[in-house]
């Protein structure tokens, strides 16, 4: 297909990603973000071999093995007294069965690596300070505009806005949030002096009743990230930056071993953030005419089987190759949502019934997950069938 002048409204994972896949197939775009500024504080995330798969393509290997950690391993430790209830081997298992690490990076690393190979393609705008506010459409094009006065006017809008969407609240009709009864605490933490099963340079996963902490170490080893959950029974309003005390989260996790104390004390001043988990059932409409959602937009979904992003990154990969497959734009829209919408529905609803899985897991069920994760991890979005 010709050049098609793109906008993307949204630069976080998503956003760049589908900036630097459709620049580099030779489309010109302009990306609009919110915030003042590129790039963002956040937390670690787990990128899976199914999203550095996709990155590795794209060139950014060499700039992930740099900022990223792999993971020996996942290793999951009783509450109490830290026995180990199981260790799953993680950077070698995912290399010879998926051809592609498990990589731990900081959220800000992944986007500064995002951001400089959309800058070294040299194809895309990038607007920070500018917050879509509405769009309209018409047989020339969409039409964006922004809360600072200014709009923009292309041929396609990627709505890459994330889960509290503009653009998707306003072509879609809002869809239900539910609260799923497990509220999350997230901080980053200086390693300096912590304990060494909280240093450990695999993942930690405690577990007990109702409860479980999921922590790993950035930048080298240097920090470390965790996110603690809670079942609670209410919830009020979505969202994941409200700053929480930290005499909550010890509340919560009072009489948990020492490593775990030592890890929840040595949290920083105003670093601890809170959110209920919330989740929405499945889009059927992605594309409405030229405007195609794409990342948290398009499927918000629960954190528990570390995919919100993999999932973003597999969508940048496929619009790209979908318009570059078809003549017609409107046919490679359709082909995009009929591509992404069934398996992202399947991550959403497979990460709803994994929302107490680590409470309940037995050393079984753990073997039986690990056989079954062949589906997600191995999925390859830039060879994937898209005709
Ligand atoms: C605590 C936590 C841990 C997570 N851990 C993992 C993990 O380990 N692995 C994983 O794969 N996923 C993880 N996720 C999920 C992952 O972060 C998201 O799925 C992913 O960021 C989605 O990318 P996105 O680009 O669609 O949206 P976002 O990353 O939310 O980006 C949206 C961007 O759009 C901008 N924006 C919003 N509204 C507007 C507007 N009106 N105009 C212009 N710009 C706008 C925002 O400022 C932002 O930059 C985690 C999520 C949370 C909350």
């Amino acid at each position: 297909m010709q050049a098609q002048r793109v906008l993307i409204v949204g630069g976080g994972i998503g956003g760049l990603t589908a900036a630097m896949a459709l620049s580099r197939a030779g489309h010109s775009v302009r990306l609009y973000e919110q915030a003042p500024a590129f790039g963002e504080i956040g937390a670690g995330i787990m990128l899976t071999p199914n999203a550095t798969r996709v990155l590795r393509h794209f060139g950014l290997g060499a700039a992930l093995d740099r900022r990223g950690m792999r993971p020996p391993a996942s290793r999951y430790r009783r509450f109490d007294d830290a026995a180990l209830m199981g260790d799953a081997p993680l950077a070698a298992v995912m290399e010879s069965t998926h051809g592609a690490p498990w990589l731990h990076i900081h959220r800000s690393d992944l986007l500064e690596a995002l951001l400089a190979a959309v800058g070294e393609q040299g194809a895309t705008d990038l607007y920070a300070g500018h917050r879509a506010t509405g769009c309209e459409q018409d047989g020339a094009g969409v039409t964006v505009r922004f809360g600072n006065g200014a709009s923009a006017e292309g041929d396609l809008l990627v709505a890459c806005d994330g889960v509290r969407s503009t653009v998707r609240a306003q072509l879609v009709e809002r869809a239900q949030a539910r609260f799923r009864g497990q509220v999350a605490w997230r901080a980053l933490v200086p390693a300096g002096g912590l304990p060494e099963r909280v240093t450990d340079r695999s993942s930690v996963v405690w577990i007990g009743e109702d409860r479980h902490i999921v922590q790993y170490v950035l930048r080298g080893g240097s920090l470390v990230n965790y996110v603690a959950i809670a079942a609670q029974r209410e919830w009020v309003e979505e969202g994941w930056n409200r700053p929480a005390p930290l005499e909550e989260v010890q509340k919560e996790f009072a009489g948990w071993h020492e490593d775990v104390q030592s890890l929840l004390s040595a949290t920083p001043a105003d670093a601890l953030y809170k959110w209920g988990l919330f989740d929405r059932d499945p889009l059927e409409q992605w594309i409405h005419g030229r405007i195609a959602l794409l990342g948290d937009a398009a499927h918000p979904m629960l954190p528990f089987m570390a995919q919100g992003s993999a999932m973003a990154i597999e969508d940048a990969a496929v619009l790209a190759r979908c318009i570059g497959a078809f003549d017609d734009l409107d046919a490679a829209l359709s082909r995009y949502q009929g591509v992404r919408r069934e398996r992202t529905a399947r991550v959403i609803l497979q990460s709803r019934a994994q929302t107490n899985l680590y409470q309940r897991l037995t050393g079984d069920k753990k073997r039986q997950r690990a056989a079954s994760t062949e589906w997600v991890y191995g999925f390859d979005a830039t060879s994937c069938a898209i005709q």
